[in-house]
């Protein structure tokens, strides 16, 4: 079930910012190679009665070259495109402007909720004057203070109840859901149309959560279904804004929220780039099945060791992504595609594999057997047990007598003899240590 996605639009200095940050409990952090973690500025998740969802400052999309009206029109749009409800911030200080007029009729035009919020009202005897709000014709404004944290608990309210309901959003449990992510002009809609052009059976273009997202699906010869989710730059419509970077990770960041396994795609031609980090880091903290998929090998001049020297690249800029099998494929050639169903469905059992304590034990023993359990200032980490309580991703706790004592590097241990002993390709896999009472 994806998160529900909320977007703030308004005019320049309204404080949409300013409400993001209150609104936003963690920034979606992207992986970095090495320093850990960049944050990005425009995305966050939030939580509200025990919802999340995420949220766009769509003021962080910058449409450069383009005036400052349609900026705001552009930023507006793509808030109708992309959120399940959208916060339209508007100040008390300048009160109803023709900005705002604009931003509202764009806003009429979709049947998204909008919740209209008035901000910078910072002391109650402001209230008075949101009323001229109500001509924007969006119904009660909200009154809001981000620099002083007043009334965003009415406003979440507002915007909790807006949410889609659970039954509108529920997939079908037994299909498999996956996209293909990557940079502008990686080859993504090239791959869509080439592998459909393989798959025969196709059952339907099917409407997504997004009003807009044209889904497809196919089944194989064993009956197995997939969905393949529509991302950005796939269906292209040719806007301005689509080839923006932040609008192509915020897309990208959507589709991956709807995968269960995710395709990253690179071109073979051009390399790594910091972009494909950027998505490839999200998939891999949103625990989704990850295949990287290096496109455009027709273009390479090959020998006996292009494919190890491009693999060992990628290993070595994707260091967390080591569970990830590589394939090289062309959507032009339509070299490997026929096996990429096949791979899908492999990583989907396993990202659904269920380890019994009994089996994982049996591993744990002979692990600290091999490799002694560490210690730190006098004190033997002791490793009592191990059960999988959860999949997708598989997620296993370990009972331990103290749970600082289990470091990284042993943690990682025990993770690869996890995986020497039971298929995890393709999933990510999350270990928690837990103290024995
Ligand atoms: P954005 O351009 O819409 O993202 O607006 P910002 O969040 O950058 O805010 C614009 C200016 O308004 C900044 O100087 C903020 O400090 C100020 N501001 C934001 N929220 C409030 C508020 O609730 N009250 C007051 N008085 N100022 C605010
Ligand atoms: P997207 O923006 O990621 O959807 O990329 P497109 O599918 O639009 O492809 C961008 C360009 O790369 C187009 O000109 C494609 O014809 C070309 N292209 C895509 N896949 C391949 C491939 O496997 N080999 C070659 N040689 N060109 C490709």
């Amino acid at each position: 079930m994806p998160n529900p996605v909320v977007a703030i639009v308004g005019r320049p200095n309204v404080g949409k910012s300013t409400i993001f940050n209150r609104l936003a409990g963690e920034r979606i952090s992207i992986v970095d190679d090495v320093s850990g973690v960049t944050r990005d500025r425009i995305y966050a998740k939030g939580e509200w009665l025990g919802k999340t969802f995420n949220i766009i400052d769509t003021g962080g999309i910058d449409i450069t070259d383009e005036p400052f009206m349609s900026q705001i029109k552009l930023q507006a749009q793509v808030a109708i495109e992309e959120a399940d409800v959208i916060i339209f911030l508007t100040s008390v200080r300048e009160g109803v402007t023709d900005a705002d007029e604009n931003v509202a009729r764009i806003l009429y035009q979709s049947d998204k909720p909008v919740i209209l919020a008035v901000n910078k009202v910072d002391n109650p005897e402001m209230r008075a004057e949101i009323f001229d709000f109500y001509s924007l014709g969006l119904g009660e404004p909200y009154p809001v203070s981000g620099s002083h944290g007043l009334g965003l608990g009415d406003l979440l309210d507002s915007v909790v109840a807006n949410f889609p309901s659970e039954d509108e959003n529920a997939e079908e449990e037994d299909i498999i859901n996956f996209s293909f992510i990557g940079r502008p002009n990686v080859g993504k809609s090239s791959l869509v149309n080439a592998i459909l052009g393989e798959e025969r059976v196709i059952v339907s273009n099917i409407a997504g959560t997004t009003r807009d997202a044209i889904d497809t699906m196919f089944v194989d010869e064993e009956g197995t279904k997939f969905r393949m989710i529509d991302t950005a730059g796939i269906r292209k419509k040719g806007k301005v804004y689509e080839s923006t970077e932040k609008y192509s990770v915020m897309r990208a960041i959507r589709a991956i929220e709807r995968s269960d396994i995710v395709m990253v795609v690179l071109n073979a031609e051009e390399g790594i780039q910091e972009q494909d980090k950027k998505v490839a880091g999200y998939a891999h903290e949103a625990g989704k099945g990850i295949i990287i998929l290096v496109n455009k090998w027709d273009t390479l001049e090959k020998d006996n060791h292009t494919m190890k020297e491009f693999e060992e690249k990628i290993r070595k800029e994707f260091q967390y992504l080591s569970y990830a099998p590589i394939m090289y494929v062309s959507a032009v050639t339509k070299q490997r595609l026929s096996t990429i169903p096949a791979k899908i469905k492999e990583i989907s059992e396993n990202q659904n594999r269920r380890i019994s304590s009994s089996l994982l034990n049996d591993v744990l023993m002979d692990a600290v057997a091999h490799n002694p359990t560490p210690t730190d200032k006098g004190r033997r980490l002791k490793i009592y047990y191990m059960t999988q309580v959860a999949v997708k991703p598989p997620t296993f706790v370990v009972f331990v007598n103290d749970p600082e004592l289990l470091h990284f590097s042993y943690e990682r241990f025990l993770e690869n003899r996890i995986r020497d002993s039971f298929d995890f390709e393709g999933t990510p896999f999350h270990l928690i240590a837990r103290q024995k009472k």
